[in-house]
C-alpha cells in the first residue's frame, strides 16, 4: 500500500481580485457570492496549522487571491511562516501568492516557506481562453523564479474548463519541463456565476489525467489530487491511488468545502493507507 502525503490549505486573503480567470470565484469580474477578506489573522492561521499538523498533514500551503506576491502580503506571509515555524509543528509550508520575483521568493525562503506553489493551469495556446489578464508566460517565468530561489516548485493544472486532449498533452509536457517536486491536479468547479458551462468530465477521465500525469511528469515526487476532488470521489473512494496518484488536499479548498478532513483520516487508515510524515 502506498504512502499518501497529505497537504492542508489556509486562505489567507480571498475574493476581490482584478484578474478574469474564467475558472474562478474569486475574480471581481464574476460577481459571485464568495467569503471576501483581506487578511486572515495570524491567530486563525496559527489555529489552522495546528489543526493540520493533528491531523498528520504533511503540508500547509498559504494562498491568497490576486495577480501576484504584493510587498504587504510578502510581509503577511512571511510573518505567519515565521510564526508557524516557532511553534514546531513539523509542517512543510508552501506559499501560494501569484505571479512572483526571483528576490520576492527569495525573501520567503529566509522566512521559512520551503516550497512555492505555481499553476500553469493549461496550455499556453489555450490559455488566452481563460484568461486576458495575464499571460502563461509570466506564469511560467514565475515557476522558474521558484526554481532559481532553491524553492521546491508546486505546478500543476486545471482540468474542465474546455481544454482539448492536446491542450493537456501540451500542459504535462510544460509541466515537466520545470520538474517541479509536486503536481497537483485540479477539476473545474461549476459555479453559476461562472462564464464557463459545468466540465463534461467524469470520474474516468478524471482517473485518466491522474494517470496521464504520473506518466508525463514521471520525476514528480508527488502527483496530488486537489481542488474538484469531492465531485468526483466520494470519501473511501481512493481510485486515483492505483493510477499514479500519492497525495491529497485535506479538508476544504479556497472557496468552496471539501471531505470532512477527520473522517478522510479513518477511512485512509481503515483502507490500509499510510500516511506519510516526509516533508520531502
Ligand atoms: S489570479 Fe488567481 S485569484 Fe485571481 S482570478 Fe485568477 S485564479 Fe482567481
Amino acid at each position: 500500500m502506498s504512502s499518501i502525503y497529505l497537504c492542508a490549505i489556509s486562505n489567507i486573503k480571498s475574493g476581490a481580485c482584478d484578474q478574469d480567470c474564467s475558472f474562478c470565484t474569486q475574480s471581481i469580474k464574476h460577481k459571485a457570492n464568495i467569503a471576501h477578506f483581506e487578511k486572515k489573522s495570524l491567530q486563525a492561521i496559527l489555529e489552522q496549522a495546528r489543526q493540520a499538523s493533528a491531523l498528520g498533514a504533511s503540508g500547509f500551503c498559504l494562498v491568497s487571491s490576486g495577480k501576484s506576491l504584493t510587498p504587504k502580503l510578502l510581509q503577511q506571509v512571511c510573518e505567519a511562516a515565521l510564526a508557524i515555524k516557532k511553534q514546531d509543528l513539523k509542517l512543510k509550508l508552501i506559499a501560494c501568492n501569484g505571479l512572483a520575483t526571483y528576490e520576492q521568493l527569495c525573501e520567503l525562503k529566509k522566512a521559512g516557506i520551503e516550497a512555492y506553489n505555481h499553476n500553469l493551469e493549461t496550455s499556453e495556446s489555450y490559455y488566452p481562453n481563460i484568461c486576458s489578464t495575464h499571460s502563461w508566460q509570466e506564469r511560467y517565468n514565475t515557476c522558474l523564479h521558484v526554481k532559481k530561489a532553491g524553492l521546491d516548485l508546486v505546478c500543476g493544472g486545471i482540468f474542465g474548463i474546455g481544454e482539448s486532449l492536446d491542450d493537456r498533452k501540451s500542459l504535462f509536457s510544460a509541466i515537466a519541463s520545470l520538474e517541479p517536486a509536486n503536481v497537483p491536479i485540479n477539476f473545474f468547479h461549476h459555479h453559476p456565476s461562472l462564464p464557463l458551462k459545468p466540465s463534461s468530465i467524469d470520474a474516468n477521465e478524471a482517473l485518466e489525467i491522474i494517470k496521464q500525469a504520473r506518466q508525463k511528469v514521471s520525476k514528480a515526487k508527488k502527483i496530488m489530487v486537489a481542488g474538484g476532488r469531492a465531485q468526483y470521489f466520494g470519501v473511501g473512494d481512493y481510485q486515483f491511488f492505483e493510477n499514479g496518484a500519492n497525495a491529497i488536499v485535506i479538508g476544504d479548498y479556497l472557496t468552496t468545502k471539501g471531505h470532512s478532513a477527520k473522517n478522510e483520516i479513518s477511512e485512509l487508515k481503515k483502507q490500509g493507507y499510510s500516511i506519510t510524515n516526509c516533508k520531502a
